[in-house]
Parts: structure tokens; sequence; C-alpha cells
């Protein structure tokens, strides 16, 4: 077994989730739409299903949530169902320039249907600017759309304030909670927020179910069509097992969020500083306290991040170098760059995201080797400054 620091690309099932789910595929497989006492037996978990998961949002009604097959298909929902909903009244919707790759390839969608799509700039820290979101704003603008967390350095963006903007201007604010919702609780009757994305694994549900919150009111149009499911906006034959798991983990995140952030929130802090002390030249992406308590990012100068993941990979730790999502581009990460970062300093990333089964012990290990590693790479490196390479054989003799 490896040790696991990759849980913002994939989260393993929790044990009580998986027990819950497994009559679902058996004797209680039946389908909520049928008008037999079988069929009602899924109609009545599907919807204690969803009362629970409103419930982890404070959302005052279970009719709120709507299931789908995931957050990108939620993100898709939000995004060309309410701005189909809303052409009449404008064509402008908003977006930052560090959202989740399925939010801006959206954005590049809407673009050729004829929506404008702006991008709101973020600092260094890869926090918003909630100067430059204002003046984006316009009498067409009908969406807002940003991240809660980003997804890749973890900083926490101002949802509150943006809520705010939005609803004075009534404008449909969306955020894609998927980063923040294992750590950061989200209360809907305090912030008024629109539109809420969520997926089941990131709370250690099972992969294949995710939601998208519809405050009371709020209007999409379907993105898939169908037999006129889950009130006409998602149809398609519920996944009851998948929606069970998804109610169960949310129950057990309810419980447990704010003794488990806490207890990730030292074990982040340790690996960072222990990092930042002992490795020269590492950095810290990302806001140094505005971030999520599960995220630590870092760069290291004079290499690249995929050695790292590599010689992480020999040592028997699985971490990444950003988003799972945007790996398969060989583009620098467009959060680092939105941050001002140049192209070599965005190649040196590392990303370590920690979760309910990290241990200490974890922890530890990778404090023990990674300095070694950076070194190694860092030797055989032709961008290695000479007094750097001085200063690691001084040591080693
Ligand atoms: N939004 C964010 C912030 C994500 O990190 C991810 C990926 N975990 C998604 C959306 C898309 O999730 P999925 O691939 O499960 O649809």
């Amino acid at each position: 077994m490896s040790i696991y620091l990759d849980y913002q690309a994939a989260r393993p099932v929790d044990e009580r989730v998986l027990t819950e789910m497994v009559p679902y595929f058996k004797e209680k497989f039946a389908n909520p739409s049928s008008l037999h006492c079988d069929g009602d037996v899924a109609t009545d978990i599907l919807e204690q299903s969803r009362e629970n998961v409103a419930k982890f949002i404070n959302a005052p009604n279970p009719s709120d949530i709507i299931f789908t097959s995931s957050a990108t298909e939620s993100n898709n929902l939000a995004l060309i169902g309410a701005a189909l909903n809303r052409q009449k009244k404008g064509d402008h919707v908003i977006i930052s320039e560090i959202e989740h790759i399925s939010i801006l390839n959206l954005g590049k969608y809407l673009e050729r249907q004829g929506f404008k799509v702006s991008r709101v700039p973020v600092d260094q820290y890869g926090i918003i600017r909630l100067d430059k979101l204002e003046r984006l704003i316009s009498d067409n603008t009908i969406l807002i759309s940003v991240a809660t967390a980003s997804n890749e350095v973890g900083s926490l963006q101002p949802i509150n304030e943006i809520s705010e903007i939005a609803s004075k201007k009534k404008i449909l604010f969306h955020t894609d909670a998927v980063a923040s919702e294992s750590t950061i609780p989200i209360d809907v009757q305090k912030v008024p927020i629109d539109l809420i994305t969520l997926s089941s694994n990131d709370i250690y549900g099972p992969r294949g179910v995710g939601a998208l919150y519809l405050k009371k009111g709020v209007r999409v149009n379907p993105v898939i069509i169908g037999g006129g499911q889950e009130r006409g906006m998602r149809s398609g034959s519920e996944n009851i097992p998948g929606i069970v798991g998804f109610a169960k983990a949310a129950e057990i995140m309810k419980e447990e969020m704010t003794t488990e952030a806490e207890r990730l929130r030292k074990l982040r802090d340790k690996v960072i500083k222990s990092v930042l002390d002992t490795i020269p030249k590492s950095h810290l992406n990302g806001h140094p306290e505005k971030r999520l308590p599960i995220n630590a990012h870092f760069r290291f100068d004079y290499i690249e991040g995929e050695s790292l993941i590599l010689g992480l990979k020999d040592e028997k730790i699985a971490a990444a170098t950003g988003s799972a999502c945007s790996s398969k581009t060989l583009e620098p990460s467009h959060t680092l760059i939105a941050m001002g970062l140049l192209h070599e300093e965005a190649h040196g990333s590392l990303l370590l995201s920690l979760g309910r089964f990290t241990k200490e012990a974890d922890i530890d290990k990778i404090i023990e080797v990674l300095p070694g590693i950076v070194k190694r790479l860092r030797i055989l490196s032709p961008l290695t400054p000479p007094d750097l390479l001085k200063q690691y054989k001084e040591v080693d003799s």
C-alpha cells in the first residue's frame, strides 16, 4: 500500500458508506418510478437521501437538491441551464480565471453559443479580485460562477462577499463547492448562494453521483432530457445505491467535519513548516492562512514537478503536481499562471492533499524523504545555480 496524499484527485469510499449502499444493489434494487411496493421503498430512500444531502448544507427544502451523475454534470446544469433560462434577461456570464477545468470549458462552450464570458483575475495568492469582479458586472450579467476554493492551490474565495454583490444586483451566483466540501461547512441560510455543485466522492461517498443545490425559486433549463425525473431537471433513472451512499457520506461528514478539519489542518501545517524550513528555494503556493485544511501546494526552484512525483513514487508515496483533471495537458497550470508565476516556476509544483485516512506517520515519512529527493534532482538539473550545488556538497562532506 502506498502513502496516499492525493485526496483532491480521488477518495476512498468510507466503510460505513459502503455498508449502507450494499442492499440497494441487491434486494432493494427497484426503480423509484415503479408503482409497486418495491418502487415505494426506492422512492422512500431517495427522498430520505435528498433530505440528508439538503441538511449537509442546511438547505430548507429537500426538493432544493437535484441529484446528478457527477460534479461535472452539476456544473453543466448550473451554467448551461441558468444561462439558457435567463437569456432573455442578458447574455453575460462571469467566471474566475482559476476555476476547475469543467467550468473553464463550459465558459468556452457558452461563448460558442453566443454568450459573453468574462474571467475575473486573481491576486498572487489565487484569491479573486472583488474590485475587478464589481467592474465586470453590467446590466447584461445573468450569472457569476466562482468556486468556494481553488482545487489546486487551495485558496479560499470570498464567497460571502461575492454572494452579497450578486444578490444586490439580482445576478445568480453559482459556486462549485467540491474542493472545500470536506472541510469548510456551507450554510445556505446564512450565505445566500443560488446554485451549489456538490460531489459525493469528495466526502468519501461513491463516484458517479453529484448534486446541484438550487435555491427555491431559481430556475434552470434541463441539459439531460428524458423521463422527467428530478423535477424534470435531470432525467434518467436515479442511481439509488450511489445516492444512498452520498447521503450517508454527507451525514458522517456533517458530524465529523469540525474535528477532522482541525486534525488535518495541524498535519498540513506540520508538513508546510518542515518543507519550507528544510528545503532551500522552496515556496508555498496559495495563501498561507486562507487555504483548505487539506492542501499543501509547493514549488521548488530548478526542478520539474513530474520528476518529483516519480521520486516520491519510488518511496511508495502518491502525490500530484496539480489538478488530476488537467493532467492530460502539457500546459503549465492555468491557476499558477493566473497568480503571476512564470512558466518555469509553474512547472516545479507538488500538491500534497490530505484526507480522512492520512496519519501523522504518513506526514513524517514525506518530511523525511522529500528533502533528499529534491536535492538529488537539483544535483542533476542544469538549472541549479553553483552556490546551491556547493551548499549541497558541503553538507555531504
Ligand atoms: N469541480 C472541482 C472543484 C473538482 O475538483 C472536480 C474533480 N474532482 C470536479 C468539479 C469534477 O468532478 P467529477 O470529475 O467527479 O465530475
